[in-house]
C-alpha cells in the first residue's frame, strides 16, 4: 500500500497543479464555462517556451477585429507590436477591451479578422498548449492550492528542483518570509492552511512565473491597493520577472508603467492614444488627464 501511495500521491499532485494553473488562468482572464473552443492546427509549428533556452518572443496584433457575439464587435482594428524583451502597457476605462486583448493572445478565442502573431506566426499555427506554455501570467488575484507553499511555487514548472524553487522564491522576494514560517517550504497554505496576504500571494505568483520562465509575460495589475511598502516590494519583484522578457501589462496605476516602451490608451475597443509616458503627457489629452486624476507625480491611486 505504501508503495502505491507514492505514485498516486504524485499523480494527484500533478493533477491538482494542472487544475490550479488552469483555475488561475481562467480566473485572470475572467473566463466562464460557456466559452467556445478553438481548434489546434493539423500541422502545428513548434514554439520555444522558456526564455533560458531561447530569445524573448515578438508579439504583434495586426488590425484585429473581434467580438464575443456576432452582433457586437468589441475590438475595432487593434494594431501594436511588442518587440522582443520590451514592455507595452495597456490602460483605459473598464470595458475598453484590455482583458480581451490578453485573451486573444492566449488564443482563448479566434479573431474575426486580422491576426495575433507570436514570433511572426499567427497564434492559430501553434498548438494551444505550446502557446500557453510560452506565455506566463501574473494574475490580479492568485488562487492558492491546499498544498505546501513550496509546491505552490513549484507547479510553475513541474520537475523543477528544490534549489530552483528556492532561487525563484529569492528573486520574488518571498524566500525570507517562507523561511520564517513554522515548517518553511513545507508549510501548508490555502483555505485549509496558512492564509497569505494579498502581497504574499502575489509574490508566490511571481516566483511561480520566474520558475516557468516563459518568453512572454502578461501582468494583470491588481486594482486593489496594497500598502506602500508591500507595493514597493511587489514592483521590485515584478521588475525581476519582466526584465529582458517581452511583457504586456494591463495597468490600473499609471505610476507602475512610466517606464513602459509604449503605452496604449484604449477606449471602447479603439487605441485612442499611444506613446511613451513623456510623449503622452506632452500630448496633453486622454492619458495626461488620467495621470492628473491619479495624482500626477505622486502616482496615487484614485
Ligand atoms: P477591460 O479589460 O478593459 O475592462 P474587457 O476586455 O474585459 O474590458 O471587456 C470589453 C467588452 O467586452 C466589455 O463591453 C465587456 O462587457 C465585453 N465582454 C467581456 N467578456 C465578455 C464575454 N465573455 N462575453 C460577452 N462580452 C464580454
Amino acid at each position: 500500500l505504501l508503495q502505491l501511495y507514492g505514485p498516486l500521491n504524485f499523480l494527484g499532485s500533478v493533477y491538482s497543479a494542472i487544475r490550479t494553473a488552469l483555475v488561475d488562468l481562467e480566473h485572470m482572464l475572467g473566463l466562464t464555462e460557456e466559452e467556445v473552443e478553438v481548434a489546434d492546427p493539423a500541422h502545428p509549428l513548434p514554439i520555444a517556451t522558456r526564455l533560458q533556452v531561447s530569445a524573448p518572443a515578438r508579439v504583434a496584433f495586426r488590425d484585429v477585429h473581434f467580438g464575443y457575439r456576432p452582433e457586437r464587435e468589441i475590438l475595432h482594428g487593434i494594431s501594436f507590436e511588442v518587440e522582443p524583451g520590451r514592455k507595452v502597457a495597456i490602460v483605459g476605462t473598464t470595458g475598453a477591451g484590455k482583458s480581451t486583448i490578453s485573451r486573444l493572445l492566449f488564443r482563448f478565442y479566434d479573431v474575426w479578422s486580422g491576426a495575433v502573431l507570436v514570433d511572426g506566426h499567427d497564434v492559430r499555427d501553434y498548438r494551444q498548449a505550446d502557446l500557453r506554455a510560452a506565455i506566463g501570467v501574473v494574475p490580479q488575484d492568485t488562487v492558492l492550492f491546499n498544498e505546501s507553499i513550496g509546491y505552490n511555487i513549484a507547479y510553475g514548472r513541474l520537475g523543477a528542483t528544490p534549489a530552483e524553487v528556492q532561487h525563484a522564491a529569492q528573486l520574488a522576494q518571498i524566500h525570507d518570509f517562507i523561511m520564517s514560517l513554522p515548517e518553511g517550504y513545507e508549510t501548508q497554505v490555502g483555505e485549509r492552511g496558512l492564509k497569505l496576504s494579498g502581497g504574499e500571494k502575489q509574490r508566490v505568483a511571481i516566483a511561480r512565473t520566474i520558475l516557468k520562465d516563459p518568453r512572454v509575460l502578461v501582468l494583470d495589475e491588481a486594482t486593489s491597493a496594497l500598502d506602500t511598502h508591500t507595493e514597493k516590494e511587489i514592483q521590485a519583484a515584478l521588475k525581476t520577472v519582466s526584465a529582458r522578457r517581452t511583457t504586456l501589462v494591463i495597468a490600473h496605476r499609471l505610476s507602475t508603467i512610466v517606464d513602459a516602451d509604449e503605452i496604449l490608451v484604449m477606449a471602447k475597443g479603439h487605441i485612442v492614444e499611444r506613446g511613451t509616458h513623456a510623449a503622452l503627457l506632452a500630448q496633453n489629452a486622454v492619458y495626461a488627464s488620467m495621470w492628473a486624476a491619479q495624482g500626477g507625480e505622486s502616482g496615487q491611486e484614485t
